[in-house]
């Protein structure tokens, strides 16, 4: 199962360890001496229970989830739960307001900070529109707080937050992928951090964690109703999206249908129906699930929990940004961020000063192993992702290759 070893920084799917990789590949042919590969297994066999339930214990683990949390692995990828966060909570606060004469049209306070925040935000404007012409929309989602004028290259800071009185839910993007800004880690305020002190009390606070989940502990976790995060970046391959959603949240959304004024809710998509199933409705992504269990456990035993991931991640975002940085003063290569304490941990983003430059950094860098820096194709330029199964001694290299470019 050798490979050759290069330095991978995509930014999704992405690099998994390669311990994990060598076992999911044994277990892809013969899970655990049963002669039948782990695809090859029942979603409701004894051997895919263990696997999904060891999955949930290990991610339980790792965060400290608490109680009164169910973590789903459900389909779709983070873009189906722009749509699902929406629909569950709007279902929610319908039957909440079963009561109500007439039903008050929802805000929904979307904080804008990037490509994907922006994502979530145009889906919710899209479902809420009126059922027909004329009629009521189901929601009025709006802009509580956006770092847009800056081109998405910062993020709004702790006055620039207008949150509704009443709105059905917030949601943020932690760690935006695309752009390179991340809210500061939880023993880092700052004046970018999250202001959960302003969401008025009782508002459910969604968050986006894609690229960012397992990466470091979750700040202030349960000040959030629910966090998602699609896999294919710290936890496994594409095909799963984690939803951790607080268990007020799991409702019937049928009932709430027949009161009216919601969108109608795929069955798929109710947090209620997949909880009661041990996110096992419906055939679910096996393969995934089970690579996605093997990191977990990988992340447990081998890398000490999360204190340890962010230690590494932690050394491994100063060791690239310094070496940005003293580039900068050099005039080879220009931040995207300019705000410090708004990079991203995960996905480092940078442009190479000069014309024609960045072709001959990016040529130089593959010479050398150095895979998959290439920006997003929304925004150009360079992005280094330094996901977990990127290593420090990867990061020093890319480094070094940067001081002496
Ligand atoms: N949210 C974030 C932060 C992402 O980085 C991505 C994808 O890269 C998505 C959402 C969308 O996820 P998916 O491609 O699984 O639909």
């Amino acid at each position: 199962f050798a490979r050759e070893q290069v330095h991978n920084f995509a930014a999704g799917p992405s690099p998994l360890p390669t311990p994990v990789l060598e076992k999911a590949a044994v277990g892809l042919l013969n899970y655990n001496g049963t002669g039948m590969g782990v695809c090859e297994l029942s979603h409701r066999s004894k051997e895919f229970k263990g696997i999904i339930e060891g999955a949930e214990a290990n991610l339980r683990k790792l965060y400290g989830v608490p109680d009164n949390y169910s973590i789903l692995f459900a389909q779709g990828g983070g873009t189906t739960q722009f749509a699902s966060v929406m629909l569950n909570i709007l279902a929610a606060r319908r039957i909440q307001h079963k009561d109500d004469k007439e039903y008050a049209v929802p805000t929904i306070d979307y904080v804008v900070t990037g490509s994907w925040s922006s994502k979530a935000y145009a889906e919710a404007q899209r479902l809420a529109l009126p059922p027909a012409p004329g009629a009521q929309p189901f929601a009025a989602p709006r802009i509580a707080a956006t770092a847009k004028p800056s081109k998405f290259t910062t993020l709004p800071k702790q006055d620039e937050y207008d949150f509704s009185a009443d709105a059905a839910y917030v949601y943020y993007c932690e760690n935006e992928t695309i752009n390179g800004t991340e809210f500061p880690a939880a023993d880092a305020p700052s004046e970018f951090s999250f202001p959960f002190d302003k969401v008025p009390a009782g508002v459910p606070v969604v968050a986006d964690y894609s690229s960012s989940f397992v990466s470091r502990p979750i700040a202030n976790f349960d000040k959030h109703a629910i966090i998602v995060a699609g896999a294919q970046k710290n936890l496994g391959p594409s095909g799963v999206t984690v939803v951790i959603v607080r268990n007020d949240l799991l409702v019937d959304t049928t009932e709430a249908m027949k009161l009216g004024n919601i969108p109608a809710v795929p069955i798929q998509s109710e947090y209620k129906t997949l909880a009661d199933n041990g996110s096992l409705y419906n055939t679910p992504p096996t393969f995934p699930i089970y690579v996605s269990a093997l990191v977990l456990e990988y992340l447990v035993a081998e890398r000490d929990g999360m204190k340890g991931i962010e230690a590494t991640n932690r050394a491994k975002a100063e060791t690239l940004y310094a070496a940005l940085d003293a580039a900068e003063a050099k005039g080879t290569v220009r931040c995207v961020v300019r705000e410090k304490l708004a990079r991203s941990w995960m996905n480092i983003t940078f442009e190479i000063v000069g014309e024609g430059k960045e072709k001959a950094f990016l040529d130089g860098a593959e010479a050398l192993g150095f895979r998959q820096l290439k920006g997003h194709r929304s925004v150009g330029g360079i992005r280094a992702s330094l996901y977990n199964a990127v290593t420090l001694e990867s990061v020093k290299a890319l480094a070094e290759y940067i001081s002496n470019f």
